[in-house]
């Protein structure tokens, strides 16, 4: 299933046509930052300017048609944290965000969710059925803790069912890119139960190192846990290869910009997408 690159108010994003509620994950283009941030950073603190922050968010608000005041942060800390969120949840740019969560899960057509990556894997989820949405933040360390176990529980909770649930796993390090030593090795063959067949392969020029596809494994704890696989839309697409595309924390060595991966219920009648 493949990404479809849409330019919007002069916005560029990715959307995944399986997803029937607005959703975008975003791209290096269309804003308004300089230098080593230009042009659309979403992130308030990569050392930007607010006022070239504020300016990126009301283009993509415009873009996607959503108000920037809606979007519900948190601060990612790389645990497997999956919290419940609703439009009272909404962040104020450049005030404290009050909790830590790798994952945040809505049934509230006011709220935008939004998680933040540079290489990590962004996941967007949506039961459209029982509208129920969710974004999740997989990193290595994330994806190992099981968050996306932890996101579809939450999302359950919420009314979704798991074979309902439709998965977009968005551009980010590629098998390509993504090397790894031996902990990481295990910790992946620990979370998918040993699974790992096709994931993971050596570095012919690194001893002790292998590359890992952290974007097919969490597509494979996505089929774990009881998603339909054709439910599932992987992006081909590698932050660090296309680095010119997307913000890229190796390829730049952390003077970067951060994208961010955007669902919200709002305009979708529940139901569709049946
Ligand atoms: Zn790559």
């Amino acid at each position: 299933m493949t990404f479809i690159e849409t330019t919007t108010a002069g916005v560029t994003y990715m959307i995944a046509p399986n997803i029937p509620a607005r959703h975008a994950f975003t791209t290096r283009l269309g804003g308004v930052s300089g230098g080593y941030l230009a042009s659309l950073n979403l992130g308030e603190h990569r050392g930007d300017a607010p006022e070239n922050v504020r300016e990126n968010y009301r283009r993509l608000g415009l873009a996607l048609g959503f108000d920037p005041a809606r979007l519900v942060f948190t601060k990612q800390v790389h645990g497997n944290a999956v919290r419940a969120v609703t439009a009272a949840d909404a962040h104020m740019l450049f005030t404290p965000v009050p909790y830590e969560a790798d994952g945040i899960v809505t049934d509230d057509p006011e709220a935008v969710l939004i998680c933040f990556t540079a290489d990590c894997v962004p996941v967007l989820l949506c039961d459209a059925r029982r509208g129920v949405v969710g974004a999740v933040h997989c990193g290595w360390r994330s994806s190992v803790a099981d968050i996306l176990g932890a996101a579809v529980a939450r999302m359950e909770e919420l009314g979704a069912r798991r074979q309902d649930i439709r998965a977009a796993i968005g551009p980010s390090i590629g098998y390509c890119c993504f090397e790894v030593g031996p902990e990481v090795v295990g910790a992946a063959e620990a979370y998918l139960g040993g699974d790992t067949a096709g994931l993971v392969r050596p570095n012919p020029a690194a001893e002790g190192k292998s590359f890992l596809d952290l974007r097919g494994a969490n597509a494979r704890r996505l089929a774990q846990l009881g998603l339909d696989p054709a439910n599932i839309a992987v992006s081909g697409e590698c932050t660090v290869c296309s680095h010119d595309k997307y913000w890229s924390h190796r390829y730049t060595k952390g003077q970067r910009g951060s994208q961010g991966a955007v669902i919200t219920l709002a305009g979708l009648s529940k139901g569709l997408g049946q």
